[in-house]
């Protein structure tokens, strides 16, 4: 039985203050749940401040990124070390707007991933077909090379461990979510791959989250999908109050 995880993704938003303001109203509000693995993604300035505010209860804290080396010069990027000195659960890999902006390839991400289970940190891979790419009926052909590529020559084992994020990147910020039935076929078409490449066994452990315009009114929607084992969320995460509706409504 795969538990949802709902984790919220900040990207370059929310203060120090507004962390602090955001997670001590959060923290009450789902300190109950424990059937939903919950997680918030703050900026690396906070994550420190941010885990510490969180110990004791039932949020994880996330990275945002790390970088596929322990460390050396390499200015503004974020060190595997730096992360697990600070206990930190998981980190996201390949966000489409690190694909998109920041020039991250598969490649990259591959190695970034390495890293992360070298060093025993949880990975939320990002994966997901652009607008263009839906429109030309080749999402399946985009997921299917995106997690050939991400996951290339990876540990059995320490696949089983990952959470996939399906983020059609359509979709992200844009108040366009997936049709329900979409998000479940793609889900569905990236645990098959996962299956063709790790096995029966790995493929069903792997939990695999829905991203794209989640909110209170369709998470539930999404949670009910065999495939779909959680959200990665934006937008509504970045007040405690929204995300702790959506992740009520679930
Ligand atoms: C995201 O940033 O991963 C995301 C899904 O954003 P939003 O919920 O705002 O679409």
């Amino acid at each position: 039985m795969r538990k949802i995880f709902i984790a919220g993704n900040w990207k370059m938003n929310n203060t120090l203050s507004e962390t602090k303001t955001f997670i001590e109203e959060f923290k009450q509000s789902v300190k109950s749940i424990d059937n939903i693995e919950i997680g918030i993604a703050p900026s690396f300035v906070n994550l420190a401040y941010a885990k510490a505010l969180c110990q004791d209860s039932n949020i994880k804290v996330i990275a945002q990124n790390m970088y596929f080396e322990d460390n050396g010069a390499y200015t503004g990027e974020i060190s595997p070390l730096m992360l697990k000195d600070i206990n930190i659960d998981y980190v996201i890999i390949g966000h489409s707007e690190r694909r998109q902006y920041f020039g991250e390839t598969e490649e990259t991400v591959n190695k970034r991933i390495r890293k992360a289970f070298e060093h025993n940190i949880k990975v939320i891979l990002c994966i997901g077909e652009k607008l263009q790419e839906r429109e030309q009926g080749i999402t399946n052909i985009v997921l299917e090379k995106q997690l050939k590529g991400d996951l290339k020559e990876l540990d059995n084992n320490k696949v089983a461990e990952i959470v996939i994020a399906y983020e059609p990147v359509w979709a992200i910020g844009t108040g366009k979510s997936a049709k329900t039935e979409d998000a479940q076929n793609a889900c569905n078409f990236i645990r098959k791959t996962l299956k063709d490449m790790f096995g029966e066994e790995i493929a069903q452990k792997v939990r695999i989250q829905y991203g794209g315009s989640v909110k209170a009114e369709n998470s539930k929607e999404y949670m009910s999908q065999t495939d779909i084992d959680g959200a990665l969320v934006g937008g509504a995460s970045l007040k405690a109050d929204s995300f702790s509706k959506l992740i009520k409504a679930v």
